[in-house]
């Protein structure tokens, strides 16, 4: 079937679409009813049936698949590969889930798991999701403040956690971050669950809390724990956002219907079948990491690449290399990963024959053109953009290339997944927007299977956040968009990123894209700052593909920049000062970090910079805004 008759019929007759999609998972138990929805905008779909994550990913694969490949685990860092078949995994699985048994571990606990890209991390999401446990992965990347938060807001009884990770040849330790995150919790875990690569020569283990996974495995090493089958809508996993416009918020995700979601859609949207490679770049911290490196790829018997490493080690064509090697059909990657590749030599792209190689997918921010032109044409490959949220579980927008593919128009994630009912609104008046006139993106609930069920423990604030914007129930989804005459729709950024000067309201990305679009530049933030004229005037922070030292050679680079969006977006839009900067700050998922660079050109505190990845990112905005703008004053 063709995208639009099943597009169609996701949206005027949801519960037969979702009825016959259901039938990609095992039931233990059938449901009910396909969906109950009395409680707007709460939503309940396969009420009743019982099912378990874990059984569909693993367990009925055994029978047709077991030898197969189902997990490969590569660290560059470690130089480990570490590989499972299904068979393998479900004996790795169910020792976990033993452990975990024997920890007191049971339906309904919350488990924080802080762990890096390494196959114990899977075995700890599906064992958790075998005895139905509510699992709560944290990025290992965020220190003591981040963690402590959201064990707290879990109350985790267990937390499980790597001694150590390593990020370009360099160890981090994990344990002594969980100590002192535990130390400022309120609410303690009863265990800490410790896996050791031996990376931590200075390992801890607090007496009578802290347990050695392996001394624990060794006594259940055959054990069969058997599946806790859940009801579709009970809560499956806890994950936090990434917390760029404020306090990161718990979605909360069901059982039932982010199975089918996932399996939806690595059919239809990344084209993956059984005996499939899929080779996601995501930290396991990430959803991405959730639906695309664990369930997804798994839920339908194909083979997942987990990747711990830069993408610049031993050299910078390591996944092009590795693509070659495991046979990859789809990968899943982001613009900025792409962005530090655009740094070395494109040679690098064609280093290796990819010929099973399909699609790179990209998501997690806007993909600018060049930097997608760059990639496609370097590889030789289509670039799929796609548009989805932490919230969402999987793309809202998409193209199908499973279902045929759509042609690609630069700038636009595509068209809407199955069962978003998406309309752009006007942020005023409520009224749908025109074609290719700006509104806010939003969903006519009931949200589809696999969007957030709830916030965590926090009915109200999933109300206010996401459906008190309008006098319509409608879910937000917070960015600005665009929905061209074909009905692509164009993501133009979050809604508090629009400035307003003079009167005439900006989108910060327009400006950032106008700027990118300048052969010397490699990436650039734009940020509303006071004046006393005109309300707010667009300032530019950016940093270029060959930094300049000298003074001069900077002030030209930069007038350039100041014309560059004059040419592009008119005169209302000329930044008012250009700063060219070594780094721009960003979010551990490499979100740029536009409120704080905006506090520090306001001299205002920069705020909550716990998510923050690299805070010489910040010094380095604070020093070039002391010296002086290279071009405007
Ligand atoms: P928070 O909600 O806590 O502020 P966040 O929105 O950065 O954090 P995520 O859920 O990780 O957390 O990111 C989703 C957001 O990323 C989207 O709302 C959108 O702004 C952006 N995004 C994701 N994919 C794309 C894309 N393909 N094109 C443009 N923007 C994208
Ligand atoms: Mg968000």
């Amino acid at each position: 079937m063709n995208y639009e008759t099943l597009y169609r019929q996701s949206i005027e007759q949801p519960e037969a679409f979702w009825a016959e999609q259901a039938r990609a998972i095992d039931w233990h138990k059938p449901f009910d009813r396909v969906l109950e929805y009395d409680q707007p905008p709460f939503r309940r779909w396969f009420a009743g049936g019982e099912t378990n994550l874990c059984f569909n990913a693993v367990d009925r694969h055994l029978a047709e698949r077991g030898e197969q490949l189902a997990l490969a685990a590569i660290s560059t860092e470690t130089g480990e590969r570490k590989h499972y078949t299904y068979r393998e995994l479900h004996r790795e699985v169910n020792a976990f889930a033993a452990v975990l048994v024997e920890l007191g571990v049971g339906r309904g606990d919350r488990v924080v798991i802080y762990m890096p890209n390494m196959a114990e991390a899977v075995f700890a999401v599906l064992a958790c999701a075998r005895i139905g446990a509510i699992h709560s992965v944290v990025f290992g990347g965020f220190a003591a403040h981040n963690l402590a938060l959201r064990i707290d807001d879990a109350r985790a009884k267990l937390v499980i956690c790597a001694d150590a990770g390593m990020r370009a040849g360099k160890v981090i330790r994990y344990k002594p971050l969980l100590d002192a995150a535990i130390e400022q919790a309120q609410f303690p875990p009863e265990h800490v669950l410790v896996v050791s690569r031996g990376l931590d020569p200075e390992l801890t283990l607090v007496e009578g809390r802290d347990l050695d996974y392996a001394t624990l495995k060794a006594r259940h090493l055959d054990a069969q724990v058997p599946v806790a089958w859940l009801e579709s809508n009970e809560p499956s996993y806890l994950l936090y956002t990434s917390g760029t416009t404020g306090k990161p918020k718990g979605v909360q995700r069901d059982v039932g219907g982010h199975a089918v979601a996932l399996a939806l859609s690595m059919r239809t949207v990344f084209d993956v079948g059984p005996g499939q490679v899929m080779f996601s770049t995501s930290d396991v911290g990430w959803a991405v990491g959730h639906s695309y490196n664990i369930y997804g790829p798994l839920l339908v018997g194909a083979t997942s690449l987990l990747y711990e490493g830069t993408p610049l080690n031993p050299d910078p064509g390591i996944w092009w290399q590795l693509c070659a090697e495991y046979g990859v059909r789809t990968m899943f990657s982001s613009p900025t990963a792409i962005r530090v590749l655009k740094k070395q030599d494109p040679a690098w792209l064609r280093k290796h024959a990819l010929p099973d190689f399909r699609w790179l997918f990209l998501a997690g921010e806007p993909l600018d053109e060049p930097t997608a032109r760059w990639i496609s044409e370097g590889l030789g490959k289509p670039v799929i953009d796609n548009y989805w949220q932490t919230e969402t579980g999987w793309p809202v927008l998409c193209l199908h290339p499973g279902l045929g593919l759509k042609p690609v128009k630069f700038g636009s994630p595509g068209l809407p997944n199955f069962g978003y009912k998406l309309r752009v609104i006007n942020e005023v008046t409520g009224q749908d927007a025109a074609a290719n006139e700006k509104g806010v993106l939003v969903a006519q609930p009931p949200l589809p299977p696999g969007c957030l069920t709830t916030v965590w423990n926090d009915d109200e604030r999933f109300l206010r956040s996401y459906f008190g914007h309008f006098n319509e129930l409608l879910y937000s989804s917070l960015d600005w968009a665009i929905r061209d005459d074909d009905g692509y729709t164009f993501i133009l950024g979050r809604t508090d990123d629009v400035i307003n000067v003079a009167g005439h309201r900006l989108g910060t990305r327009e400006i950032e894209e106008a700027v990118a679009t300048h052969s010397s530049v490699a990436e650039a933030a734009v940020i509303g700052v006071q004046d006393e004229v005109k309300g707010q005037v667009p300032v530019v922070f950016a940093t270029l593909k060959s930094p300049l030292s000298e003074k001069s050679a900077r002030h030209a680079a930069a007038l350039a920049l100041q014309q560059r969006v004059v040419d592009q977006l008119g005169a209302v839009a000329r930044p008012a000062r250009v700063y060219l900067v070594g780094a721009l700050p960003k979010t551990r998922s490499g979100k740029l970090l536009r409120r704080s660079i905006q506090a520090l050109a306001e001299t205002r505190d920069a705020g909550d910079l716990s998510t923050l990845d690299d805070p010489n990112a910040l010094e380095d905005i604070r020093t070039s805004l002391a010296r002086g703008a290279d071009a405007g004053s």
